[in-house]
């Protein structure tokens, strides 16, 4: 390739331009400290400021009042999986968790793993997770509910925060997390591996309300405990430096060059509009998931045939559209538009489905 491709992958993802050359303009010498940011303390004044204006960003973005605290985290969003009961579930309790896909699925399996006790009180699986179950009706005393608000390779989405009967909900919003404005009162946690819509693997964020962080047992493991990240402002351990730079230029872009989470919904819901509009107006391509449940983020689709579908990958990437293949559980095609994919991106690629089916169909 000899130019920048338009890069629809699931995660790691494309990341804004504007982002990927401020990181170059300043990466040998970093604000006037001699050094790149790979190389400073994470003690340093530099990168103190570089989490700070992170946290500031993140609280801004999602309104966050004084409860909330803004970490950052390691080992993925796979690790929350984990974290999630071993902070909040104690032996007599039990949680409510809808299962709406492979994400989902990992979480509740890392709760029982723990010998904890799990209620899926909805699920999708009965039709392939191609849809947002609507009656999800909470236990009574769930200590929480954990939903995943976006289903990466299913390609659906909650488009409705589901009655968890005052229990708080706990969130993986891995790839959807600042798509739109979002209520986070009724959140007890958000958590989100940064590599599909905050910016490069390696850091996940978490964003956590004080009455969640009074309910973790002394006894687990240091680096286990949500209140280690936040009595110690993400900085127990060396964190992940570079990471959490990069996702503080991402909350920059979207602040200052998209203009905040409601022009973010706008760009969103257009593109989502553009690409949903054209499927749905030929039998050639075919949108799977439920038409209300469809993921603005994540558009998965099939054509007729999967020689048809490995010839249109191949094609698209020849096109400077790469990163179309479905993942290798479902199969089909599937087109990842996050936050820092340009409409203009999502328009070339609709144009190069039309030339296609004009051949193929
Ligand atoms: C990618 C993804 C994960 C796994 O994230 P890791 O950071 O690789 O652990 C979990 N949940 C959702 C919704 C995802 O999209």
């Amino acid at each position: 390739m000899a130019e920048r491709i338009r890069n629809f992958n699931a995660g790691p993802a494309t990341l804004p331009l504007p982002v990927l050359e401020e990181i170059r303009s300043e990466l040998k010498n970093f604000r006037g400290s001699g050094m790149s940011i790979l190389e400073v303390s994470h003690r340093s004044k530099w990168f103190d400021d570089v989490i700070e204006d992170a946290k500031a960003r993140i609280t801004r973005l999602l309104n966050l009042d004084e409860r909330y605290k803004v970490l950052f985290l390691q080992g993925g969003a796979s690790m929350q999986f984990a974290m999630v009961p071993m902070n909040f579930l104690s032996e007599n309790d039990h949680a409510d968790y809808v299962n709406t896909g492979t994400w989902s699925t990992k979480a509740v399996k890392e709760a029982e793993i723990q010998g904890k006790r799990v209620n899926v009180v909805a699920s999708s699986e009965d039709r392939n997770f191609c849809y947002i179950p609507k009656n999800i009706r909470p236990t009574p005393g769930a200590a929480f509910m954990h939903i995943t608000t976006n289903n990466t390779i299913k390609g659906t989405q909650y488009h409705f925060l589901p009655d968890s009967g005052g229990a708080p909900l706990v969130a993986d919003m891995s790839s959807d997390i600042l798509c739109r404005p979002t209520d986070v009162s009724r959140f007890g946690l958000i958590y989100a591996g940064a590599q599909k819509n905050l910016g490069p693997a390696g850091v996940t964020l978490a964003v956590i309300r004080q009455d969640m962080l009074d309910r973790v047992p002394d006894t687990l493991p240091t680096m286990l405990k949500y209140t280690t990240a936040a009595d110690k402002n993400s900085m127990f351990n060396t964190p992940p430096c570079f990471a959490i730079y990069v996702v503080g230029l991402v909350l920059k872009w979207i602040e200052e060059t998209i203009g905040g989470l409601g022009a973010m919904e706008a760009r969103n819901k257009k593109k989502a509009d553009t690409i949903y509009g054209y499927l749905d107006s030929t039998d050639f391509y075919n949108a799977t998931a439920d038409p209300d449940s469809r993921s603005w983020m994540n558009v998965t689709f099939r054509l007729p045939g999967e020689d048809l579908e490995k010839k249109f990958v191949a094609e698209a990437l020849e096109n400077g559209l790469g990163g179309l293949k479905g993942h290798r559980s479902v199969g089909g095609c599937r087109a990842s538009i996050y936050n820092a994919m340009d409409p203009e991106g999502v328009d070339e690629l609709v144009a190069f489905m039309k030339e296609f089916e004009k051949k193929n169909g």
